[in-house]
């Protein structure tokens, strides 16, 4: 069993209360992943104060030489991957080509980081008069907290710390309690890759605890948080009096809507990737198949077809294709919703139970789930899941499919199987989603684009990841400069 400190201020430390809790492997519960720190608010205070120490410093060196450092990490990432992935998906249980790929994207987004301290920068404006200089210079916030959820445990904090360290920032993150171990890793890679003391910290312990000394605390300035609609709702309240920057990202009920004239083959094939891929733990997995009415019992039929050929089991095993649910209470919540929707009208088509087949009984599995004839008005069409339970909606028209999609109250991703240029085309116009995807799984981000959600899924001011994600963690200040006289 490996074991972990909070870094706070360039050291690994135990938590103020000596407290300490265990992880284990969400597929074989008999295997201790690793003991973390119990952290609580003297642990945040400790960080918040290391990161004032040491943004002065940090701040005042070049973007180019902070993003020498972001390269090198990518390297060091990239040189590690298999074992990072493997620690990933002992602990929260993705299927280590599902864990390779996040590793890499990783690497990735450091790389991507590391070349944009090269451009990072302001604009300079004509102005009215001659001799006249009118720029903008692209100046850091101050202390940063991050808050992280478990489901991309290595790929989230990434694309957060990158561009918050690259604009010069000093950094406090809080990793998910239920994977924190490769955040940890990444700590090390960074100190590895030549990162100053103090510049980033991090706090494990619970979210309300180390969570709310972030979110509350004046000497935090700006506050990015991915996880449930429930808790970034709380933590934006929290910043809001003191005006700190908050960026919250939260859940999605993404739709895919497959047309009549769809190929349903490729409509099935990526309904299976994005519902069940990541054992349906993504934020941008489809949840929701809105199919027109005169295909929707050939697609359904696809669909189970490729819901029975997963192999489901550890994901550090060979042919298996999709591991476990994070945790006993997220694999409840899983088969509650089948329950669920069983009572208000759905019909189980296909999967639906706990698996439990010899070693499968020590770990959190369930059978991908296919739902039919489910209402747009239940609840397994509006709440998020979280987990491989896709649900079929029938409809007569586009404009009913459209009507469904946008009839939830969050907006992440969406996808369209269409051939149809002109619908797909209107589909983009009018579908609320930050993330709008034609003949494509809705999961699968690039991540030199910009990401994020609209209404309850974001808070929709700033987006995430590629080159646009520096306008959260940056502030503009605007020169004029007169040298007429
Ligand atoms: P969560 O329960 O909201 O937790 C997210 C983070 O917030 C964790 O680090 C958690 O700490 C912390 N936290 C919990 N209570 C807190 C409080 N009162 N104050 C401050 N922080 C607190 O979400 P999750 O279960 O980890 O992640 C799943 C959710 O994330 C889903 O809803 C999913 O859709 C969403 N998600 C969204 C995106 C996106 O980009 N839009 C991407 C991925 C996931 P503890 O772990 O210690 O409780």
């Amino acid at each position: 069993m490996r074991s972990y400190q909070n870094f706070i201020g360039g050291e690994w430390a135990s938590a103020a209360s000596g407290q300490t809790f265990t992880n284990f492997n969400p597929a074989d519960t008999r295997e201790a992943v690793a003991q973390y720190p119990q952290g609580g608010r003297a642990d945040a205070l400790a960080a918040i104060a290391a990161a004032q120490a040491a943004f002065p410093g940090w701040a005042a060196q070049t973007s180019v030489a902070r993003g020498r450092i972001l390269s090198k990490a990518s390297q060091l990432i990239e040189a590690r991957k298999s074992e990072l992935a493997e620690l990933l998906t002992r602990e929260e249980g993705k299927t280590l080509a599902e864990a390779t790929g996040e590793v890499q994207r990783t690497a990735d987004i450091f790389r991507f980081f590391g070349g944009q301290s090269y451009v990072l920068g302001g604009q300079t404006i004509p102005h009215d008069l001659p001799s006249q200089l009118l720029y903008t210079r692209r100046e850091p916030l101050g202390v940063v907290a991050l808050i992280t959820p478990w489901n991309f445990p290595i790929a989230i904090p990434a694309w957060k710390m990158a561009p918050a360290l690259l604009c010069g920032n000093a950094v406090v993150i809080k990793p998910a309690s239920q994977a924190p171990a490769i955040t940890c890793e990444l700590a090390k890679i960074l100190v590895e890759a030549g990162l100053p003391k103090g510049v980033l910290n991090v706090v494990i312990g619970s979210g309300k605890e180390v969570g709310g000394e972030l979110a509350t605390n004046p000497a935090v300035v700006a506050l990015s948080f991915t996880g449930s609609v429930g808790v970034g709702s709380q933590i934006y309240q929290q910043l809001a009096p003191r005006m700190a920057r908050a960026q919250m990202e939260m859940g999605g009920k993404n739709p895919t809507i497959v047309l009549a004239d769809a190929d349903l083959d490729l409509a099935a094939r990526l309904v299976a990737i994005a519902g069940f891929g990541l054992t349906g733990q993504a934020c941008t997995a489809t949840s929701r198949v809105i199919v027109e009415r005169s295909v929707a019992d050939a697609l359904t039929a696809k669909l189970i077809e490729k819901a029975k050929a997963i192999v489901v089991g550890n994901g550090l095993k060979a042919g298996v294709t999709m591991g476990p649910a994070v945790s006993k209470p997220q694999l409840e919540g899983n088969l509650n919703y089948v329950q669920i929707a069983q009572q208000e009208g759905a019909s189980l088509l296909c999967g639906g139970a706990r698996l439990t087949d010899g070693d499968l009984a020590h770990g959190y599995f369930m059978q991908p789930t296919v739902l039919g004839n489910v209402r747009p008005t239940a609840r397994i069409a509006c709440e998020e899941v979280f987990g491989p339970v896709v649900g079929i909606i029938p409809v007569d028209s586009f404009d009913e499919a459209l009507a469904v999609a946008n009839s939830v109250d969050v907006g992440l991703s969406a996808s369209l199987v269409t051939r149809d240029l002109k619908k797909a085309m209107l589909y983009t116009e009018r579908i609320q989603a930050g993330v709008v995807k034609v003949n494509q799984i809705s999961t699968g981000l690039a991540l030199q684009a910009p990401f994020g959600g609209v209404k309850k899924s974001s808070t929709d001011s700033f987006k995430e990841q590629g080159a646009g994600a520096v306008e959260f963690y940056s502030k503009l200040k605007t020169v004029y400069l007169d040298y007429s006289a």
